[in-house]
């Protein structure tokens, strides 16, 4: 079998670029609410059933509200912010760990000063996010942490 063309080193670049690694738009699918981040793919190889991604929010910037079955295991590596992990809400800052279960509700924010990034390892192979309903929004919106952290 061809073994694919792996770049073997791939040296860091200002602002939480890498070399020869594309700066792309945070979601192809525009059905979902997000806002001000991008996605850069660091490692995606057919060897490996994970791929692993940075995503950058700009200041008060925002992932989607969402869940599926594939789990996240997240690394913030800079700036502050926080997140939703089923119905606890965190606090995150640099070096923190995250991990997203399978069927778990998950959002981060930034805070509104700076940009926050994370490294987020994934599933190669995955199904696709789906978004909660009104009724699930009304629900999460019952718990008091998770309406505060909803209207940040
Ligand atoms: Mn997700």
């Amino acid at each position: 079998m061809d073994e694919p063309d792996r770049p073997l080193f791939r040296p860091a670049e200002a602002d939480f670029r890498w070399r020869d690694v594309e700066l792309l738009a945070y979601k192809q699918d525009h059905a979902a609410p997000f806002r001000d981040i991008t996605r850069q793919v660091l490692f995606h190889d057919p060897a490996l059933e994970c791929e692993l991604r940075y995503f950058e929010m700009a200041a008060r910037g925002f992932s989607t509200l969402e869940r599926h079955r594939h789990m996240h295991a997240v690394t913030i590596l800079r700036g502050n912010g926080c997140c939703l992990v089923g119905d606890r809400v965190f606090d995150v800052a640099p070096r923190d760990l995250v991990t997203i279960p399978p069927w778990t509700w998950h959002q981060f924010k930034a805070d509104k000063n700076e940009p926050m990034g994370f490294l987020c390892m994934v599933n190669a192979d995955r199904d696709r996010p789906v978004l909660p309903t009104d009724k699930e929004m009304a629900e999460l919106r019952s718990n008091p942490a998770i309406a505060r952290f909803l209207d940040l």
